[in-house]
């Protein structure tokens, strides 16, 4: 099998990229391990940025989007019983975050992609990637249980922090930055509407809270717990009553109970492989780097890279030139390390270390405080959270019109 370039993962990177190399008439093939259900299922993020849904609509991709997603103009921080809305539009100069599972962007993009009639294989483990420093790199991989190579000019590694592709890297090349927390995100999925019309963040003394949505009428509820937890520990009668403490206001709001029909613990981490490119093996998304969940930045970030490399690739058949291709890492890692920043900050600040103490809770507060009271504290946080932008702006996601 030959393409020109190799797509390692089906995720919102590997299929986004698959989709606006297509419109750039840069043909590619997408190995994916997983079958399509399992694809189009995983619950994972659910916050686009303005940023990432105007490339979606660039990429033909936003239709249902604009249908069925929730803009949001605001979100909420709750601290000693009190709410403070953060204004993200009147903050920004109108910008805004929309909600749509990251289920829903993938069930998207796969249909895009089989309309395009490019490979997508399915149940399509890649073993390795060979030759990433040559010229003629190479992906062994297994379909229906036989072992195939695919040829490649190009490869992007989109496997998502536990694929294949980084450990084409050779160990004196990479460099790892990473951090992990003492502390998970106990995530429940329940099928009753959102409590509030916006997202709450919470910052209580047993810990954090974080009430989000799917949709009008499913809610995405997260606890702060420590790390090791297992689901099974918490009975939907635990998680709803820890919920009700740490949301709790001094007025009259009350959180809505409903079925819980999905209950998963995410450990907390950041991290980031330095470079992004390795001779011909590009890494995009989760398989360079990981943020904690508090910014809802992972998804972004995995769209940016996406992005930022099809440009690479379409200015590379156009031109010849390798010199988007040369920049791709450097590139890709200014906003990384901005989304690293602001994720690490927010988790810092409405998180509680299991050894924190009296002192650092009070700065906690005042934190909170000055976001609450200054506007450009308030912008600080609104600009960071609705996006940085992307270099060369969703017009480079425009190609396939
Ligand atoms: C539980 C959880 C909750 C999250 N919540 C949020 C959130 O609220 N907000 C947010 O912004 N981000 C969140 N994230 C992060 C976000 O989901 C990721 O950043 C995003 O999925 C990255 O996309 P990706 O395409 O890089 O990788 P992935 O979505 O991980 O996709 C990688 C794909 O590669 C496939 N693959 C792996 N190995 C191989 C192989 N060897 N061969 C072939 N295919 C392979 C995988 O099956 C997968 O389909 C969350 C992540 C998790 C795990």
């Amino acid at each position: 099998m030959r393409t020109t370039v190799g797509i390692i993962g089906a995720g919102p990177a590997g299929l986004l990229l698959a989709r606006l190399l297509h419109g750039a008439g840069v043909d590619s093939v997408v190995l994916e391990a997983r079958d399509r259900a399992y694809v189009e299922q995983r619950q994972r993020a659910g916050i686009l940025e303005q940023g990432t849904a105007d490339v979606l609509r660039a990429a033909g991709a936003g239709a249902r989007m604009d249908r069925e997603g929730l803009r949001h103009d605001g979100i909420e921080l709750r601290f000693d019983r009190r709410r403070h809305r953060v204004d993200l539009s009147a903050l920004t100069g109108g910008r805004s975050v929309m909600v749509y599972a990251q289920t829903e962007v993938c069930k998207d993009l796969v249909a895009l992609r089989l309309a395009d009639g490019g490979p997508l294989l399915f149940g399509a483990e890649a073993l390795a990637v060979e030759g990433a420093g040559t010229d003629a790199p190479r992906v062994r991989f297994r379909h229906r249980g036989r072992e195939d190579v695919l040829e490649c000019d190009y490869v992007a590694g989109c496997d998502g922090f536990r694929g294949v592709s980084r450990r084409a890297v050779p160990a004196g090349v990479s460099r790892v930055f990473e951090r992990t927390y003492p502390f998970g995100w106990l995530g429940v999925l329940a099928d009753v509407p959102p409590s509030h019309d916006e997202l709450v963040y919470a910052r209580h003394d047993r810990g954090f809270a974080l009430l989000s949505m799917r949709s009008p009428s499913v809610s995405r509820l997260y606890l702060q717990v420590p790390g090791g937890t297992q689901p099974k520990e918490w009975s939907d009668e635990d998680v709803w009553r820890e919920l009700e403490r740490r949301l709790e206001t001094a007025d009259d709001w009350t959180l809505r109970r409903g079925p819980v029909t999905q209950k998963s613990v995410t450990p907390l981490r950041s991290y980031v492989h330095e470079p992004m490119r390795y001779g011909r093996l590009f890494l995009a998304g989760d398989a360079a780097h990981i943020v904690p969940p508090t910014g809802a930045k992972g998804l972004n970030l995995a769209v940016g890279d996406a992005v930022t490399l099809a440009r690479a690739l379409g200015h590379r058949k156009e031109t010849g030139s390798d010199e988007l291709l040369d920049a791709y890492s450097a590139t890709c890692l200014r906003r990384v390390w901005q989304a690293e920043r602001f994720s690490n900050d927010l988790t810092a600040l409405l998180h509680r270390a299991p050894d924190a103490t009296a002192f650092e809770d009070r700065l906690q507060l005042a934190r909170l405080e000055r976001i609450a009271s200054s506007r450009a504290a308030g912008t600080d946080l609104a600009e960071a959270y609705t996006g940085f932008p992307l270099e060369g702006g969703a017009d480079a996601a425009a190609a396939d019109g």
